[in-house]
């Protein structure tokens, strides 16, 4: 026998590859980065351990070197151990852990050069440096005494990149965007209930334990973490906050940066290679003191970890929905706790997940019932849509008159962006639907085009219907650019915002309009969620949801935990400020009796109430819930393949059901099928899986469908 490294390459194939050491040098250790012959290319793998194999003869003269260790050692076994979890838990491609752990400049066979950063800043040890004779370095750590400067603008005064270069490697000048430290503005003063959530957070400094944070809207949940946060990098220890969509909270990035006297280090996926290298070498390093980055960030190594935030934690978008299906949130738990350091959860409208957990010990709830400051919660109001004739309620729209005539501003929260959902002829009963979908093409009035929103499918609005030749077809329902019409045209001396992934497709006009939005002149805002996500607009004494019946009656068994969150959180943007807000909420259900539990308690109460429901119908969290999807041009197939898998799956312990069709049967032309595995205890669940998914490789029917294995899923 002789040993070998088992590499993880980036290939979608289900297992590990077996290598000898390199010609030279010694086996290379777990976590070491190295390049290998892979069939007729090389790639960059992943050593995720070592094995043995017989010894190379004429029957095995497969077995290949490693041709070059790049990094020995490069990721930890702390991260290694993350991940070998991860990968058993959620059942995924041992090619993704390289995707995962490596970024994606380090993943190149030819080498890639880091340049110097946008921005450039003195480090302190750049300060106590002497550049002796190299009087070119010597300049530019003069320059910088002043403050960090622009890349471009050292080069303009003379600095070459190779003295940058020379200036990086020792260490005496680092990105700006990671470390850089101003004066700390101090905080607001905590109330009660946040100074006891802080001491509660603080006293477990030193080891794991997770905190669901649970504030309502306003309470300032940030601050407490924040302060946390404080105490930690204090001791020089590193903060890693996670977000949900980064494009979304800019306020939410400066608001870290000045509470904590420090420029954080951002990761997300529109970085470009090269800001994401710089920033997963800052973490490494130690040198970026508070990351703050959406969930591939849990992967980020840390020299001195000292604190993990999750911040609105019942998010979707934690949740990776293709290759390697993790959830962020749940391997943040996992990491805090192979760290021996604290977690905090926090959401005004925590997931049942997490609540399940509080319940169940395994998270401590820290609750903030009251909000921050002077201000109250909005005072709430159901309205009665039947007998409607538009979109807009009149009482609604006298009310909007009424705050923006006592000089608020109002937002008005429809999840539905386009101009109508719904194209129709009123003579035959035609109706614009996806070719492809089984879904109605949305109508995009300004684009002049029927778009799918499930495919990207999109073609021209018919000028008449194209089975009778009626002219005259009829959009149906409101989406948010119809909103903004209507509302323009009824208020046409007030600015009506329109904010949606159409209106706002560049990064920055987000942040920009939020800007503007802050200045505090009377406006109406009219949006889809992203209007709802923890934005701080403490002009908006008004806010509004106009449909929730679709999510009533949804066969999503989350749809109404989602429904009760975004009305909690566009509920929580009136009234943030010092004038007192009012809610509105416009439904053809006002008896409904989850409208009518949202209104009479909080959000904990309606989503304990949520949690009893699924205990009782034995659906997730109460029990461990994973799906097998399958897709094909023929449902036959996706069938085929499901009843196959679940014939080799042991029974014992488990309930199968399926194969079901999806909640939207047919996708992109593929028609949508799953096997529903359930399992009282997780464990159960997890002792099958893995072995159970590597033999669904080989079945005969898995070549003919598109297939994964979803666990924990949050679509259906
Ligand atoms: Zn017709
Ligand atoms: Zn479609």
């Amino acid at each position: 026998m002789v040993a070998t490294a088992r590499v993880a390459v980036p290939v979608p194939l289900p297992q590990l590859f077996d290598y000898l050491a390199p010609a030279r040098g010694d086996m290379p250790p777990a976590g070491s980065r190295v390049l290998v012959p892979f069939g007729p290319r090389r790639l960059v793998g992943l050593v995720l351990g070592h094995g043995e194999a017989a010894e190379p003869n004429s029957l095995n003269h497969g077995l290949k070197r490693i041709e070059q260790v790049l990094d020995a050692g490069l990721v930890d076994p702390e991260l290694l151990e993350l991940l070998e979890r991860a990968r058993r838990y959620y059942a995924f491609a041992p090619g993704e852990s390289v995707n995962l752990l490596v970024p994606q400049a380090l993943r190149r066979v030819k080498p890639f050069r880091l340049g110097p950063p946008d921005r450039v800043a003195i480090t302190a040890a750049g300060r106590a440096a002497d550049a002796g004779r190299a009087r070119r370095q010597a300049e530019v750590l003069d320059w910088l005494q002043a403050g960090p400067m622009a890349r471009e603008e050292l080069l303009e005064r003379g600095a070459s990149a190779a003295v940058l270069r020379a200036l990086m490697e020792k260490g005496w000048i680092a990105s700006a965007s990671a470390g850089a430290a101003s004066t700390p503005q101090p905080g607001p003063e905590l109330n009660i209930e946040q100074r006891a959530a802080l001491a509660r957070i603080l006293a477990s400094r030193h080891r794991y334990r997770a905190f669901l944070l649970a504030g309502i809207t306003g309470s300032g949940k940030t601050e407490v973490y924040l302060q946390a946060a404080r105490r930690l990098l204090r001791r020089g220890r590193q903060v890693l906050i996670l977000v949900p969509e980064i494009g979304l909270t800019p306020q939410l990035i400066r608001r870290i940066e000045a509470r904590l006297g420090l420029t954080a280090a951002v990761y997300h996926s529109d970085l470009s290679e090269g800001e994401r290298l710089a920033c997963w070498q800052a973490a490494a390093s130690g040198q970026a003191r508070v990351i703050v980055g959406t969930r591939s960030a849990v992967f980020l190594p840390l020299r001195r970890p000292g604190l993990i935030v999750v911040d609105e934690e019942h998010d979707a978008s934690f949740k990776q929905q293709d290759g390697a299906r993790y959830h962020g949130r749940d391997l943040a738990v996992m990491r805090a706790h192979l760290l021996g350091i604290p977690i905090v959860l926090g959401s005004a409208t925590p997931s049942l997940e997490s609540l399940n957990n509080a319940a169940g010990e395994r998270y401590q709830l820290l609750s903030i019932t009251r909000r921050a400051g002077s201000a109250a919660p909005p005072r709430w109001s159901v309205l009665d849509l039947r007998g409607q004739r538009g979109s807009l309620h009149p009482a609604l729209l006298g009310a909007i008159e009424r705050h923006l005539g006592e000089g608020g501003q109002a937002l008005i929260y429809r999840n539905r962006r386009g101009y109508a959902p719904v194209l129709i002829c009123p003579a035959c009963g035609w109706s614009a639907d996806c070719q492809r979908c089984d879904a109605h093409m949305t109508v995009h009035q300004s684009a002049g085009r029927l778009q799918c929103h499930h495919c990207g499918a999109a073609s021209r609005v018919p000028p008449r219907c194209p089975d009778c030749g009626e002219p005259e077809l009829h959009a149906l329902g409101a989406g948010t650019e119809r909103l903004e019409q209507q509302l323009q045209a009824r208020f046409p001396d007030v600015p009506v915002w329109r904010v949606d992934r159409d209106s706002m497709r560049r990064r920055d006009q987000f942040g920009r309009l939020l800007t503007e939005i802050r200045r505090g002149q009377p406006c109406i805002l009219v949006g889809t969620q992203m209007l709802a996500k923890g934005h701080h607009l403490p002009a908006v004494t008004l806010a509004a949801v106009l449909d929730v019946d679709q999510a009533l009656f949804s066969a999503d068994f989350r749809a109404p935990e989602r429904l009760g969150q975004a009305v909690c959180q566009v509920a929580g943007r009136a009234g943030r400020g010092e004038r007192p807000g009012e809610f509105i909420l416009q439904s053809r259900q006002p008896e409904h009796p989850l409208l009518a539990e949202l209104c009479r308690s909080d959000y904990l109460g309606f989503a304990r109430r949520l949690l009893e429901e699924r205990h009782a119908a034995q659906l997730p969290p109460a029990i461990a819930l994973a799906l097998l999807r399958a897709e094909a041009h023929d449902a036959r197939q996706a069938c085929a393949f499901l009843e196959s898998a679940a014939r080799c799956l042991p029974a014992a312990g488990l309930s199968v059901q399926g194969p079901v069709p999806a909640i939207l049967a047919r996708r992109g032309g593929y028609s949508r099928f799953q096997l529903w595995l359930q399992a009282r205890e997780r464990p159960r669940l997890l002792q099958v899986l893995p072995d159970w998914v590597e033999q669904l490789h080989g079945l005969p029917e898995a070549r003919r469908v598109r297939w994964h294995l979803d666990m924990d899923p949050l679509e259906l």
